[in-house]
């Protein structure tokens, strides 16, 4: 590597070549320039009008390597790009890789800048429409989402759908849309625009501007027919550009129109702006003009069930008539623009800037990126020994059981703890505090009632993981009590403002608790326990009394599995086990399943069964 640091481009195909535009002409104005950058052609278009005419009228760089892969099948084509793109990036080795789009070119870059270990940048990425018959674009865009370092945004919505395929938001950054800073600076510039609707004879404002190019549009003959019939027959003269996959496949129809329909040529960028800015409504499968077409302000018929941009279509702007012929009919014929206009679907207008910017400082981090979809996994707990691990499954606790009894220990309810203090048998509290998950607290009572074991679960009031007062909460604490156990109050000081007196807190929560269960509240813990808590002050929580008493501090010994390990060691190795001294167990139910898991692992899961729950409580309660 040479002394600035390097990035690579790699574009394919004609939708890339109008993206990279304003990206390298943004960068060609920064002094000092961020980065070199060098442009991969991979061929995938190759015609003038699809990749000369670009390069020509966008002024942009001439690609240092051209690799000619041409048009071919899918995976022809990919494994072509991928092995002539390998030896060029393992020799030039950039320091990060850009990829643009959703094109075979972007997939097959992706891979190769995944396998030699090259930051690979996505632009445009997120962008989903959940179906992929008949859509290789959207599985293209998948995978290069999933192997990029960074994903860069063109749209919110692509943002919230990273999220939730799991892609850390550190990975992710909007950025705006690279087709809307070309807009707003080709708008300005009608004199390079050479194809005019008035040279085509079509009056401002009087005709339809239709492309078609997606294979599920194209490739059916019949699906084919019935789209230029309708096309043909519309009340307004429609002007269609032609891609050169309908070209292909009309050379084997003999389709020619005979009303409406104009078949041209593809124009370039600004003729297409053009008459753009001239029609009246627009068709298009093109995700590069349904959203020129918002830009422009022009109602847009999309001939898909579904596809990548609804916030237009959520707005109004776009309407999606899937292959229903009918509905397409009407839609020629009148669908126009609501009265409201929502701007900022795409950013400001400043795309580029933000791509340039985040690239700059990617390579300048150098780091590894945090791949896990929440967090860093060394941000979480830490397990004991790997050889601990199993101390934290059910089959642990129960050995934890067993051995305490074996070693003729009685498992105590708390209330009699003083008392027994002066008898002659050892003597174990169990506690569990339930500060999140109350499923896992479930099984955990069940499991014990199953061995004859009873302990104290420590419920909480207020909570931002469960209610013990919602139906869900409500039965489950019911079936704990109902396996014979304790019911003891888990306090959150910290949910309160400091002036608030805890004894009053106390109180009040503990009659809550007592009045919906009919049980009484036998004992108090504390979550995130405070100075005012542990310093063991007995009246804070009169009559009934606490955990961080020092009875069950210090008299009794005190041994907790806090963050998912015995911090002072399994309590069956313990000191105080071998003597057979008293002791209180703080047992957490969520640490506990049935295989042994890092605690990390344990806390991911329990947010995807919250978030599972959520979902089903949103389901049972509104469905659109
Ligand atoms: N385009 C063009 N000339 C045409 C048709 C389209 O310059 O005859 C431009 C259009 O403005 C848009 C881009 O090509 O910016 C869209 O490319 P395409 O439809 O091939 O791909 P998609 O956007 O669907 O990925």
């Amino acid at each position: 590597m040479s002394g600035s640091p390097h990035v690579a481009t790699v574009v394919g195909a004609r939708p890339q070549f109008i993206k990279l535009a304003m990206l390298t002409r943004r960068l060609a104005a920064l002094t000092p320039v961020p980065f070199r950058h060098t442009l991969i052609h991979t061929g995938q278009h190759y015609d003038a009008d699809m990749s000369e005419v670009f390069f020509r009228e966008l002024e942009l760089p001439r690609p240092r390597y051209e690799l000619g892969v041409g048009s071919d099948r899918a995976a022809q084509q990919i494994a072509a790009i991928m092995s002539r793109l390998e030896p060029l990036l393992t020799a030039d080795r950039p320091d990060a890789l850009l990829v643009l789009g959703d094109t075979h070119s972007t997939l097959a870059a992706a891979l190769v800048a995944a396998h030699l270990e090259i930051p690979l940048v996505h632009i445009e990425a997120g962008e989903r429409i959940y179906r992929r018959r008949r859509v290789p674009e959207e599985s293209n865009r998948v995978v290069a989402d999933h192997l990029a370092t960074l994903c860069l945004t063109a749209s919110r919505p692509a943002t919230w759908f990273l999220e939730r395929e799991g892609i850390a938001g550190r990975r992710v950054r909007f950025a705006g849309d690279l087709h809307y800073d070309l807009f707003r600076w080709a708008v300005r510039r009608p004199e390079l625009r050479r194809v005019t609707s008035a040279a085509l004879g079509l009056a401002p404002g009087g005709f339809i501007l239709a492309t078609l190019h997606r294979p599920e549009n194209t490739d059916a003959p019949e699906r084919l027919a019935g789209l230029l019939r309708q096309l043909d027959e519309a009340p307004l003269p429609v002007v269609l550009p032609m891609h050169p996959r309908l070209r292909g496949r009309l050379a084997d129809q003999a389709f020619t129109p005979k009303r409406a329909l104009r078949l041209i040529d593809p124009v370039g960028y600004f003729d297409l702006l053009g008459l753009l800015l001239d029609c009246r409504r627009v068709v298009s499968d093109s995700g590069g003009v349904i959203r020129e077409a918002y830009f422009a302000r022009r109602p847009c018929v999309v001939p898909m069930a579904d596809n990548w941009w609804r916030q237009i279509a959520w707005s109004g702007w776009s309407i999606e008539v899937g292959d229903d012929e009918a509905k397409l009919r009407d839609a020629l014929a009148d669908f126009d623009p609501p009265a409201t206009y929502p701007e900022g679907l795409f950013g400001d207008g400043n795309a580029a800037a933000t791509i340039i910017d985040a690239t700059a400082e990617l390579i300048g981090s150098g780091a590894e990126p945090i791949w896990t979809p929440r967090g860093r996994p060394t941000s979480a707990p830490r397990a004991g020994a790997p050889g601990e691990r199993t101390d934290f499954t059910w089959a642990g606790y129960r050995r934890l059981i067993e051995g305490l009894r074996a070693e003729g220990y009685d498992l105590a309810p708390f209330p009699e703890a003083a008392a027994r203090l002066s008898a002659a048998r050892p003597f174990a509290l169990l506690r569990h505090d339930v500060d999140m998950d109350l499923e896992a607290a479930v099984e955990l009572a069940r499991l014990e009632h199953g061995w004859g074991v009873q302990s104290t679960y420590f419920i909480m009031v207020r909570n931002p993981f469960y209610s013990p007062f919602s139906a869900e909460g409500s039965r489950a604490v019911r079936q704990i009590l109902g396996c014979g156990h304790h019911l003891g109050l888990h306090l959150d000081a910290a949910a309160y403002p400091a002036d608030h007196p805890l004894h009053d807190a106390c109180a009040a929560e503990a009659e809550m608790l007592e009045a919906w269960f009919g049980r009484p509240v036998e004992i108090v813990s504390f979550h995130r326990p405070d100075a005012r808590v542990l310093g063991g002050d007995p009246s804070l929580t009169a009559p009934r009394p606490h955990t961080y008493m020092a009875l069950f501090r210090e008299t009794i010994q005190y041994l907790s599995d806090s963050r998912g390990r015995w911090r002072e060691g399994h309590p069956l190795r313990h000191e105080a086990f071998h003597r057979r001294r008293p002791l209180h167990l703080l047992v957490h139910p969520i640490w506990y399943g049935a295989e042994p898991t890092d605690p990390h692992e344990t806390l991911e899961r329990f947010l995807d069964r919250h978030a599972a729950r959520s979902r089903q409580a949103l389901e049972a309660n509104c469905r659109p």
